[in-house]
């Protein structure tokens, strides 16, 4: 018997499974189930002196682990439970599927391990917005008295939420794509993919298999699959998933929305799906001003969150008082200051072109500092929907001559700095620079639409040094 064919009741006893992968998900994968009885065994491609510390604590506890080798499948494995972010084509992973072997990821070890009266998962996947979506939805859920969280790829793991003392009423879940391929069980009360772009295409394969893989979510949906209705692949997702009974697709639009949809209706956000009469009537939800920050993508953020929280009953007062009290992560078009009339946003966590290309759209006009990584992207359509909107760039990192040859072809009147270093005090030099171009009125805004790992250790030490930079600007006239 595969031990896929039981679920919760499951009885752990003496079963070998196999975790793969030592890291932020493993080691705690693999507690779990030790707790549980079964007999665990670790597998990890490194063995260098952090992974030797950590197996000998594991270790110390009685579990197997095997550093060095993350590709051999131990003999007897019955499962394998593993890192969301190893690669499907895996030796390791190969091997599991001829020996008819199931792979399970933490999100779907998590469902399983629910208990039976778990709270239900309002899931949230898409190439962007993903955090902010679901910290918004959280804290709608929040101001309508439940007890909830945001967990998934995001803070809280999944794991400790629904093992842990702490009881919910409902859970705000962040899933990316790797965890919903790895998760084919998993099926949430209400779900929303925000939206589909070319993303992590090496690990997928394909754009066709990264979208399936994010159509997972809306398998089993009890209630209502949100989905955008300007990105018409996400609706093609909720057409072909298989739903209980009853489910509904709602979608969300900056626009006025049709019957079984939220929007915009000057200024004002309303839902014409949950409520009475959906064909003459109209829910006033919030005011766009509500939102912070209220650029569109984030309007757009906020009607997918308020769909979610609708779906699940909540009144459209805790859509108000929960957007009016939700806050941004940092880094995520973040005003640092305002400098001489001029506008500092920090959006480092623009880190594809996708997200990039929406926050550029929030702003005009704009000194636009962007380059890095950029993990095999191209900037043509990125630059020429911007194009008319760019007062100047400043470029840095490794691959800015992507981004340079792109605004020469499509917008060769844009003047162009092109910083040419990679250490990381060429931040400062950067925001020096854009703020020679920016005339008062104009924004400098931070999105570079590339990985930051060049010149910084993440995007959040990338957004900071141009948040110092700016400070120091307004300090002194100098960054
Ligand atoms: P994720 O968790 O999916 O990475 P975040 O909420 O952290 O998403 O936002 C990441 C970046 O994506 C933001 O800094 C912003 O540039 C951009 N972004 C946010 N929401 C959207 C959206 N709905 N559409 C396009 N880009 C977005």
């Amino acid at each position: 018997m595969g031990i896929g064919e039981v679920t919760e009741q499951l009885d752990w006893t003496g079963r070998n499974v196999t975790v793969a992968g030592l890291g932020v998900s493993g080691i705690p994968a693999a507690r779990v189930l030790h707790g549980l009885g079964a007999a665990v065994t670790v597998v990890n491609d490194g063995d260098d002196e952090r992974s030797r510390a950590q197996a000998a604590a594991l270790e110390a506890e009685g579990i197997t682990v095997r550093l060095g080798d993350g590709e051999t499948l131990p003999s007897g494995t019955e499962l394998i439970v593993t890192t969301p972010g190893w690669r499907p084509d895996k030796p390791l992973f190969t091997a599991a599927a001829e020996a008819g072997v199931e792979i399970w990821g933490d999100v779907e070890l998590a469902w399983r391990l629910r208990g039976p009266d778990a709270a239900p998962w309002l899931a949230v996947t898409g190439t962007n917005g993903k955090t902010t979506t679901v910290r918004m939805l959280a804290s709608i859920l929040e101001a309508a008295g439940l007890r909830t969280a945001a967990v998934g790829n995001i803070g809280v793991s999944l794991l400790d939420a629904v093992l842990g003392e702490e009881r919910y009423d409902v859970l705000a879940v962040e899933l990316s794509s790797y965890q919903l391929h790895w998760a084919p069980s998993v099926r949430a009360h209400s779900a929303a993919v925000l939206n589909l772009a070319p993303d992590h295409l090496d690990w997928h394969g394909s754009m066709e298999a990264y979208a399936a893989d994010k159509g997972r979510i809306y398998e089993g949906n009890r209630i209502a699959c949100v989905y955008n209705v300007a990105d018409k692949a996400t609706e093609d997702l909720v057409v072909e998933a298989d739903v209980e009974e009853g489910c509904r697709a709602i979608g969300f639009t900056l626009g006025t929305p049709g019957p079984s949809q939220l929007g915009v209706v000057e200024g004002i956000l309303v839902d014409r799906a949950f409520v009475e009469n959906r064909q003459k009537n109209a829910q006033e939800l919030a005011e766009v001003a509500d939102v912070q920050p209220p650029a569109p993508h984030n309007i757009a953020n906020a009607l997918a969150a308020a769909a979610l929280a609708r779906a699940f009953g909540v009144d459209a007062k805790a859509v108000r008082d929960g957007l009016r009290a939700f806050r941004p992560d940092p880094h995520r078009i973040e005003l640092v200051e305002e400098v001489q009339g001029v506008t500092y946003v920090d959006d480092s966590k623009a880190t594809n072109t996708h997200a990039a290309e929406a926050s550029l759209a929030a702003y005009d006009p704009i000194v636009w500092i962007a380059g890095g990584l950029a993990k095999g992207a191209t900037f043509d359509e990125l630059v020429e929907k911007s194009a008319k909107r760019l007062r100047g760039a400043v470029l840095i990192g490794a691959d800015r001559a992507l981004i340079r040859e792109a605004l020469a072809r499509h917008a060769p009147e844009v003047p162009v700095v092109d910083l040419d270093r990679t250490d990381t005090g060429a931040m400062s030099e950067a925001v020096r620079e854009a703020a020679r171009m920016a005339r008062p009125g104009d924004t400098v805004l931070l999105a570079p639409a590339c990985a930051s790992m060049d010149m910084f250790t993440n995007y959040n030490k990338r957004g900071e040094a141009f948040a110092d930079a700016v400070r120091a600007l307004a300090a002194t006239g100098d960054a």
